[in-house]
Parts: structure tokens; C-alpha cells; sequence
């Protein structure tokens, strides 16, 4: 029976029955037979709705806001400002998405032929708890502009988050069956994509849940997109803006209470630097608020879970034994809820749990390179491939590194990675494939349809 614990004392908010395969089959069964209509529906009906969305978010932002941070702890304003970035993807999308399915005319022996940009059905999404709201819309938004439906499983923890989402979607008119929530376990998630009715599957998730969704997808031939972890690298070259790199590292790494996917992990630090980067990191680090994250100075929250913060603190644990020093947190305060302090682990190396592994928690990993080249390699030296970022005075050395040599979906320049609505988003190696966001990622559930007329 999934659960809704408020992570910051460890209450019970709401339990929920998990759906019967037969709902769950009827739920399936009226999102196709909505396909058909909601497929001939116009650009400027979509449109129409899409606006009334964002409308529907922002006069409820603070009861969303609210509904998230009890739920998976985030501090109140990072919510907020969550469901406000949902607004705007869906203005975007209500803005953009004609144009970007437009019709191509291509000229060839044909007396006209062209390529339109077909919905391909009954999307399915399984999205995780770190941005209950985002990474839904994310995927939801672009794909019920293209005309396809969707079906929500969301991550088992924010069952409330997705019920919420739900009755967006509902008051801004959109007919019930084009997106609704299922409640099901993640073990059943590959059975689901079994079923004749669902015609492609977004993942946002872990590297584990992608491989177990990937393996069913490929099973049947259907569409995947997957937006897994990341370990980014956030590298710090000898003529960068110091004090300017460790704030934008910093923040990076406590957003969320750490718990992002392109969170900053590992900070790779020029060694002729290092000894000043770590002093005023660790300045920084001290002057964050880790506390109730309702109230409003609060930088840190609890994690999301108690499990979660067991996990974090082993891998810490097993980081140190392997080598790495403690020098802030890494110590699980006696109070209860899920609550970890920020941290910071020197002398991290490849081998290590803190280098290899994602870090999903308010906990650096502070990496020495010894040069330019070596802080390249450290970079690269991943099973990930998310984000990447780069302090340096010479911008144009940094977009020749950022194009060139770091191994990453997204590469931001003196400032932390970070997701935009029209800017595509997505991975490499283990973090996944496929991209969400821009007009890249609203052709993503599309058929790419070739008429050729003689
Ligand atoms: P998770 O445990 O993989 O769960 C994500 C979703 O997948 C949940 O709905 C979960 O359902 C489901 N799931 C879990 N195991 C599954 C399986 N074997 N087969 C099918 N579905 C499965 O991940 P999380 O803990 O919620 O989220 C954290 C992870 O997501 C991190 O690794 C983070 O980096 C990644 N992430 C990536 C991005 C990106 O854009 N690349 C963005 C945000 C987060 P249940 O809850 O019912 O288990």
C-alpha cells in the first residue's frame, strides 16, 4: 500500500489503495479510445487548455507547493518556484508546439512530398519523487500537445503529487481519459508496457528502473526515452572566479537537499586552487540553514526517505574506509525524519563509492586534478553522463572543452547545470538517451511520417 510520509518528522499523511489490474486496464482502455478524438483536436484547442494549465498552477501554487514539501521535503520555496517553472513549460509548449510539428516540405522527384510529425497513442510516464510536479509536466506537456494521451505512474511516495497534477489538467478542460494517474508498483511497470494499448514509455528515474524498463521496451519494439542519474562534474580550472565557482558549487549541490539528477557530485578541482576553492566551499557549506522546510529561510531539508538516507550515509561510510576524509556532516543527526547535514568528503579518488557512484544527498565529493588535462579525464572517468560544469576566466577555452571533451547531454559554463523549457535535456551512457524539453523533446512520442505523392 503506498505511503505519503512527511519526511521531516516521519508522519504518515495519506495511505492509497494500489489500483486492480482490471482499473487499471479500464483506465488503459479509455485513454485509447480518447486518442481518437483527442488526436483531432487543433493546435489552437490544445493551446487553449495548455494556457488554462498554467493558469490552474499558479493560483495553486501555494497549496501545491505545500502538498510537495510535506510530502518529499523540499524547503517551501524551491517548491514554489517549481510549480511556477511547470507554468511556464506549458506556456511554452501552448506557444510553440504547432510550429515545431509544423509540416516539412522537402523537394525531391516527387511532384510534393514532406514529413508530418504523427501522436503515436497512449503514452506511459514513470517519474520519480525528487520533482513531484516537473518532471511530470516534463513529460506530459509536449506529449499531450503532439495529440497523444498519457497515463501517470508516479514514484510511489507522492501519490498525493500525482493526484494534484490529475485535477490540473481536469479543471483547466481537458476531457478526463487524456491524462490520468495509475497507482502500481514499479515491479509492475514492465508488464504495463507489455500491453498493446501503451505505445511508448518515459522514464525518469534510476539507472536500475531504466535497464528494467528499457529491457521490456525492447522486448516489444516500443518507443523509450530515459532521463536516468547522473554523477555530474563540476570542474574548477586554476583562473576561474573562485569565490563566483564555489557559490554556483554549492548551490548546486544542496538544491533539492542534493536529491537532483544533475545536482553537482563531484567537484574537480585544479590543484593550484584547491586549497582556496576548499576553504571558501567549505565557508559557504557552513552558512547554509538545514531545517523545517516550510519555513522560508530554510536551505536544506530532510531527504525524501528514511531508506534513502541510510543508502547515502553507507555509501559515505564506505567512501571513507576507502580513503576519502571527512571534513563537515557525514554524521545522521538523532532527531526524527530523514534528515542529513551537508557534507563534504576530500581526497576522493577513482574507486571510491563517493567518485563511482551517485551521490543523492546534500554530500561533495572534492576531487584534485592536477591539471587542465588530468581534470578533463577525471571528468570523463564516469559511467555518467548528465551534466557537466566549468569555471574558467577563458570562455573560449570553455566552449571548446564543453564541445569537445566533456562527455555529457548538457555543459554549462561558469554556472550550474540546469533545466529550461527550450533547451533540450538529457543523457548519455548510463544517464540514459532520447532528450524532453524543446522542440527535440516534443517529437520524441511522434511519428516521423514520410508523404511522398507522385
Ligand atoms: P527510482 O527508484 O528509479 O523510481 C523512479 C520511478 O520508477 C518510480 O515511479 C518507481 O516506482 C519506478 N520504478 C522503480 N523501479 C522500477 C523498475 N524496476 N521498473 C519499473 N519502474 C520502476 O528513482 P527515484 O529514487 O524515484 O529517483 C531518483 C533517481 O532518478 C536518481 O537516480 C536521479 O538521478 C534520477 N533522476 C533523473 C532525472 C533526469 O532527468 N535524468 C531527473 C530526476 C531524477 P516506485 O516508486 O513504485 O518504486
Amino acid at each position: 500500500m503506498p505511503l505519503s510520509i512527511n519526511p521531516a518528522t516521519n508522519e504518515t499523511i495519506a495511505s492509497y489503495e494500489e489500483y486492480t489490474p482490471e482499473r487499471i486496464r479500464s483506465i488503459l482502455d479509455s485513454a485509447d479510445a480518447a486518442f481518437l478524438s483527442w488526436r483531432k483536436t487543433s493546435f489552437l484547442e490544445r493551446s487553449e487548455k495548455m494556457f488554462k494549465a498554467a493558469q490552474v498552477l499558479r493560483n495553486r501554487k501555494f497549496e501545491f507547493a505545500h502538498l510537495m514539501t510535506t510530502e518529499m521535503g523540499k524547503p517551501i520555496t524551491q517548491a514554489e518556484a517549481e510549480v511556477e517553472k511547470c507554468a511556464w513549460l506549458c506556456e511554452y509548449y501552448a506557444e510553440n508546439a504547432e510550429r515545431f510539428l509544423a509540416d516539412e516540405t522537402i523537394m525531391t522527384d516527387a511532384s510534393r512530398s514532406f514529413v508530418t510529425l504523427q501522436p503515436l497513442g497512449v503514452v506511459l510516464g514513470v517519474m520519480p519523487w525528487n520533482f513531484p510536479f516537473w518532471q511530470v509536466f516534463r513529460f506530459a506537456t509536449p506529449a499531450l500537445m503532439a495529440g497523444n494521451t498519457c497515463i501517470l505512474k508516479h514514484a510511489s511516495n507522492v501519490t498525493g503529487c500525482a493526484f494534484a497534477i490529475e485535477s490540473v489538467f481536469r479543471e483547466a478542460g481537458f476531457p478526463i481519459e487524456v491524462f490520468r494517474t495509475i497507482i502500481t508498483p514499479g515491479s509492475q511497470v514492465a508488464d504495463l508496457i507489455k500491453l498493446p494499448i501503451i505505445k511508448g514509455v518515459s522514464l525518469t528515474g534510476s539507472t536500475p528502473a531504466g535497464i528494467s524498463i528499457a529491457s521490456a521496451a525492447g522486448s516489444v519494439l516500443k518507443k523509450s526515452v530515459l532521463e536516468l542519474g547522473g554523477s555530474d562534474p563540476y570542474i574548477v580550472l586554476k583562473d576561474a572566479d573562485l569565490k563566483a565557482s564555489a557559490e554556483a558549487c554549492v548551490t548546486a549541490r544542496l538544491i533539492n537537499g542534493g536529491q537532483s539528477c544533475i545536482a553537482a557530485k563531484r567537484f574537480i578541482i585544479e590543484q593550484p586552487v584547491y586549497r582556496d576553492f576548499v576553504t571558501l566551499f567549505l565557508e559557504i557549506m557552513r552558512s547554509k540553514i538545514m531545517g523545517d522546510p516550510l519555513d522560508r529561510e530554510t536551505d536544506l531539508g530532510p531527504q525524501a526517505r528514511m531508506d534513502l538516507r541510510e543508502e547515502l550515509h553507507l555509501q559515505v561510510e564506505k567512501s571513507i574506509e576507502q580513503g576519502a576524509s571527512s571534513i563537515m556532516g557525514c554524521v545522521i543527526p538523532e532527531m526524527p525524519g530523514a534528515w542529513y547535514p551537508p557534507s563534504v568528503l576530500i581526497n576522493v579518488e577513482p574507486g571510491m563509492v563517493a567518485f563511482d557512484e551517485e551521490m543523492f544527498g546534500p554530500v561533495a565529493a572534492i576531487i584534485s586534478a592536477k591539471d587542465e588535462n588530468d581534470a578533463m579525464m577525471l571528468a570523463n572517468l564516469s559511467d555518467f553522463g548528465l551534466g557537466a560544469a566549468l569555471f574558467t576566466a577563458d570562455i573560449e577555452k570553455g566552449e571548446y572543452l564543453a564541445k569537445h571533451s566533456l562527455q555529457a547531454g548538457s555543459c554549462f559554463i561558469n554556472s550550474f547545470v540546469k533545466s529550461d523549457p527550450r533547451l533540450p535535456f538529457g543523457g548519455i551512457k548510463q544517464s540514459g538517451y532520447g532528450r524532453e524539453l524543446s522542440h527535440y523533446g516534443i517529437k520524441e512520442f511522434t511519428n516521423i511520417k514520410t508523404v511522398y505523392c507522385k
